[in-house]
């Protein structure tokens, strides 16, 4: 674990209110006078543990005593947002007012001057995330009701079933379907390639055995494991997944699919087409998401629904297509968009042209994260469904939560605040582990998208 604490420098709010009034900011805290001190922030702690897997939180501490957990793990990248935290985020938080939610991620955003990035974003979404812990906490309600109340009961999750051959595939989707989902992501091997996307490495977590499949792509090494990819190939043997799914399981299950962004357009249009009549939820990431324009060809030629947009950063990576209607569903998290202050302001956006919520939520999303994302689904009126793998158990004894799973529906709870809480000393169990995402290479030998 690394616990990088800066001391307050006693902060004066007259004094810094002068500071800012009269632009002399060096050595200053910029912040102004609050009309409650104990609201200033005091110490600002960056806990990087790997119970089952590498979590990056920023915990925030104000004078008063209260605290605030931020998610800031960006999967195989972890140590690059917790330097950005520790030596550049971390001295600019002492002495702030903890209260200014709005003014801390403009600050942060705009005074950078380096904007966007996975690495800038998720850090300063660990800052949005822990103040509005902290506010909900101070204000003694769930943060859910801060943000406008619930707009309904709980939220729709979907898990991911996976299997090499169709008859692993259906016991995995028989197995969600026992563990309460109702709505399945399909995915399986493609015959003559070795490991591809999705599909469980492990067929159970440790000391779980025979209760689920865990699914975890990131793995710990020095070096990213090497997979292999044959486009055509899996074209032509995903329709015929479906059909069996289908054939099975009857027409009522909502069935999802990730694409993970290795289609060309005309080859993701000729799958979305292939696709339509097994009536599909959504196809996930069927294009490299760099490519916006990419998603006009493929909206051309069919109608399954397209969600996309979980390496986006901001709202401006979603601006044009939620304005062209090429999407259905957004597919960002609070932990790579900046927080939840901004994941508001995209889904308000969204509402305007029916476009839902999908936030990415696998266990590269913390505890912390998908608890904030559970909040913000609970207050937005054009939330879709939300992802939901399940943490190990070393991460949930790191994490203790107050969330529940009944019948395929996520709540956060009701204790105030996010509902998270982190025990240091069993994060301190677990130091850092170098871990990897695979990539691809095709049969050439050529890198591929992963
Ligand atoms: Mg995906």
């Amino acid at each position: 674990m690394t616990d990088t604490t800066t001391n307050p420098a006693a902060p004066v709010p007259g004094a810094a209110d002068t500071g800012a009034a009269t632009g002399q900011t060096s050595g200053r805290p910029d912040t102004w006078a609050s009309a409650d001190r104990g609201q200033l922030i005091e110490r600002a702690e960056v806990i990087v543990t790997s119970p089952n897997r590498n979590f990056v939180t920023l915990k925030i501490t104000t004078a008063d005593g209260v605290t605030g957990l931020g998610d800031a793990t960006l999967n195989g990248r972890e140590l690059g947002v917790a330097a950005y935290l520790s030596e550049h985020v971390v001295p600019l938080l002492i002495g702030r007012d903890a209260s200014r939610i709005e003014d801390a991620w403009q600050f942060l955003y705009r005074s950078s001057y380096w904007r966007r990035g996975p690495v800038t974003m998720a850090a300063i979404a660990s800052v949005d995330m822990a103040l509005w812990d902290i506010k909900a906490k101070v204000a003694g309600m769930p943060l859910y009701q801060l943000l406008g109340g619930a707009s309904r009961t709980g939220l729709m999750a979907y898990g991911h079933a996976s299997g090499k051959e169709l008859p692993e595939l259906f016991d995995s989707i028989r197995e969600h379907q026992e563990e309460g989902y109702r709505s399945i992501r399909v995915q399986t091997g493609v015959p003559g390639l070795e490991s591809i996307y999705g599909i469980a490495s492990n067929k159970t977590t440790e000391g779980n055995e025979g209760v689920r499949y865990d699914f975890e792509p990131a793995q710990r090494g020095a070096f990213p494991a090497m997979e292999d990819w044959d486009t055509r190939a899996y074209l032509r043997h995903v329709p015929t997944v479906f059909e069996a799914v289908r054939n099975e399981f009857g027409p009522e299950l909502p069935l999802l699919h990730d694409g993970h962004h290795r289609m060309t357009p005309l080859q993701a249009a000729k799958l979305g087409k292939s696709l339509e009549p097994y009536d599909l939820f959504w196809l996930e990431d069927c294009t490299p998401a760099e490519n916006q324009e990419a998603l006009k060809l493929v909206r051309q030629h069919t109608t399954t629904p397209l969600a996309i947009g979980e390496v986006f950063n901001t709202i401006w990576d979603f601006k044009d297509i939620i304005r062209d209607q090429l999407i259905d569903y957004v597919r960002g998290a609070v932990t790579h968009m900046g927080g939840i202050s901004p994941l508001r302001k995209t889904m308000d956006y969204a509402a305007m042209y029916q476009v839902k919520s999908g936030f990415h939520g696998p266990t590269d999303i913390s505890p912390v994260g998908l608890a904030a994302q559970m909040h913000l689904g609970m207050a937005i009126h054009n939330f879709g469904i939300q992802e939901y793998m399940q943490h190990g158990p070393q991460t949930n004894q790191v994490f203790q939560q107050t969330f529940t799973f009944t019948d395929g529906y996520l709540h956060p709870g009701d204790e105030p605040g996010l509902g998270v809480s982190l025990d240091v000393d069993e994060a301190g169990k677990y130091p850092y582990e170098q871990a990897y995402l695979p990539f691809n290479r095709l049969a050439d030998g050529t890198v591929h998208d992963w």
